[in-house]
C-alpha cells in the first residue's frame, strides 16, 4: 500500500477499489547502478532509484534527490507525494521522483556532472519522450539540471533550469514563494491577526528556506529563528532578513549573523505562531510533538511531519498545512518552464510570482472549502480535492 492514507478518504468521498489498487502502489519502478572512474585507483559508485508513482495525468514530475540516505522505499513515498501534489495543483502531470544515494557535498563540479551523466544515459529515453520529466530536490539544482539539458538538447525535458539556459524567471524563488504565500493565507484566516504581530520559525536556509523567510518577512511577519546544518540563531524581534540573506551568500551559514544561537529542537519547540520545516522529512515527530508550542506548521519540505506526529497535533489543534499544498510552488513554476520551454514563451519574474499567487491561493481556496465541507484536517482536505481529480483522471483514460 501506499503512503496517502485512502482508507480514511474514503470515510469522506465516494473511493472505488479500483481507484484505491491504481493509487496504493507505484507504477515503475527501477533500480539504478551508477559508477564513474575517476583515475587508476580511485572510482566513485551509486545506486540511484527512479520511481514513477502516476503516468495518470501526464508525464511523471518531481525532483532528483542527492543524499547518501536515500532508499527505493523513500523515493516511492516522495513520487507519490508528487501525484496528489500535482492533481491538488490541476497540473497536466503525474507523479515522480529520482533518488540517488550519494552525498553531492564533497563532489566538485566536474564530477558531480560526470556522475550525472551515469545517471542520464540510464534514463535517456524517459527523458527524451517526455516520459519523466526531472527538476532540482535536495542535493541538486539548477546547475546540475543544465547537464541534462545539455545532454538532450530538449529544453521541455528538464525543469529548474539556469536562466541563461532556458530557465524560469521565478523558478529559483517559486517554492519559498508558494510557502510564504499558503502561510499568508493560514496567518489571516485561521489566526485572524495582523501579519506584522505574528511570529515564524523557519527550520532550514537552504533554497527553500530562505525563500520563504524573505518573503514572509516582506509580507510583514517576523521571521524570529532560522537555522542550517551548522547552526541556529534566534531573535525575537525579527531579524533582517535580506541582510541575513547577504551574510548567508558571504559565509555560507546563518551562524555569525547577529541573535542568540539556539539549537535545531529549540527551534521546533519555540512558542511561535507559525513554524516551516523546510530542510528534512521526519523532523517532527511521536517524541517531540508534544513540545511544539507553534498554532500552524507549513510544511515547505516534504513530509516533515511523521504519520504519528501529525495525530498528536491534530489532537491539540496545531493546524498543519500539507506539503503537497504548502511546497507546491515549484512544480507549479515548473510546469510553466515546461510549457514555455516547449513553446518558446518568455516571460518576467514578476508575471511568474504574480501567476503563482494566484494558483496557490486558488488550491488554498479549495482545501479550505473541503476542510468546511467535511470537518477535517488540512492535510486530509487537500488529499480528498487531489483524490476528486485523480478519480476523475481515472475515469477519464477508462483505467477504472
Ligand atoms: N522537488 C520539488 C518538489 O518536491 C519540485 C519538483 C518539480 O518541479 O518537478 O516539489
Amino acid at each position: 500500500m501506499g503512503f496517502v492514507d485512502l482508507e480514511n478518504l474514503a470515510k469522506y468521498i465516494e473511493f472505488p477499489d479500483a481507484a484505491m489498487e491504481v493509487l496504493g502502489q507505484p507504477q515503475r519502478q527501477t533500480i539504478m547502478s551508477l559508477r564513474l572512474k575517476l583515475s587508476e585507483t580511485e572510482s566513485i559508485s551509486a545506486k540511484a532509484y527512479v520511481v514513477y508513482h502516476s503516468l495518470l495525468r501526464g508525464p511523471a514530475k518531481g525532483g532528483i534527490r542527492m543524499a547518501p540516505d536515500v532508499t527505493l522505499e523513500h523515493t516511492a513515498h516522495l513520487a507519490e507525494l508528487m501525484t496528489w501534489k500535482t492533481a491538488l495543483m490541476k497540473l497536466p502531470f503525474g507523479g515522480g521522483k529520482s533518488g540517488i544515494a550519494i552525498d553531492p557535498q564533497p563532489l566538485t563540479h566536474f564530477i558531480k556532472a560526470s556522475f550525472l551523466r551515469d545517471w542520464i544515459m540510464q534514463t535517456r529515453l524517459d527523458l527524451e519522450k517526455g516520459i519523466y520529466v526531472p527538476a532540482p530536490d535536495m542535493g541538486t539544482g539548477p546547475s546540475d539540471m543544465a547537464v541534462i539539458f545539455g545532454e538532450t538538447h530538449i529544453p521541455e525535458c528538464v525543469t529548474g533550469k539556469p536562466i541563461g539556459v532556458g530557465g524560469l524567471p521565478g523558478r529559483l524563488e517559486a517554492t519559498g514563494r508558494g510557502v510564504a504565500t499558503t502561510s499568508r493565507l493560514a496567518a489571516e484566516q485561521i489566526l485572524q491577526r495582523p501579519l506584522n504581530e505574528l511570529t515564524v520559525a523557519i527550520q532550514g536556509f537552504g533554497n527553500v528556506g530562505s525563500f520563504a523567510a524573505l518573503f514572509c518577512h516582506e509580507m510583514g511577519f517576523k521571521v524570529v529563528a532560522v537555522n542550517d546544518i551548522r547552526g541556529g540563531i534566534h531573535n525575537p524581534e525579527g531579524f533582517d532578513v535580506p541582510r541575513l540573506m547577504r551574510h548567508v551568500a558571504e559565509t555560507r551559514s546563518v551562524v555569525g549573523f547577529p541573535g542568540d544561537s539556539i539549537s535545531g529542537e529549540e527551534l521546533l519547540h519555540l512558542p511561535v505562531d507559525v513554524l516551516i520545516p523546510a530542510a528534512m522529512g521526519d523532523v517532527i515527530h511521536q517524541k517531540n510533538a508534544n513540545q511544539i508550542q507553534a498554532k500552524i506548521i507549513v510544511e515547505a519540505a516534504n513530509g516533515p511531519v511523521t504519520q504519528e506526529a501529525d495525530a498528536i497535533l491534530n489532537d491539540r489543534g496545531v493546524q498543519t498545512v500539507p506539503d503537497i499544498l504548502a511546497n507546491a510552488g515549484g512544480v507549479s513554476a515548473s510546469y510553466v518552464e515546461w510549457h514555455h520551454s516547449k513553446s518558446g514563451g518568455m516571460t518576467t519574474k514578476q508575471q511568474v510570482l504574480d501567476n503563482l499567487d494566484a494558483l496557490m491561493t486558488d488550491a488554498w481556496n479549495r482545501t479550505r472549502a473541503a476542510q468546511e465541507r467535511c470537518k477535517c484536517d488540512l492535510r486530509t482536505a487537500a488529499q480528498l480535492v487531489s483524490a476528486e481529480e485523480l478519480i476523475s483522471s481515472l475515469r477519464d483514460r477508462n483505467w477504472i
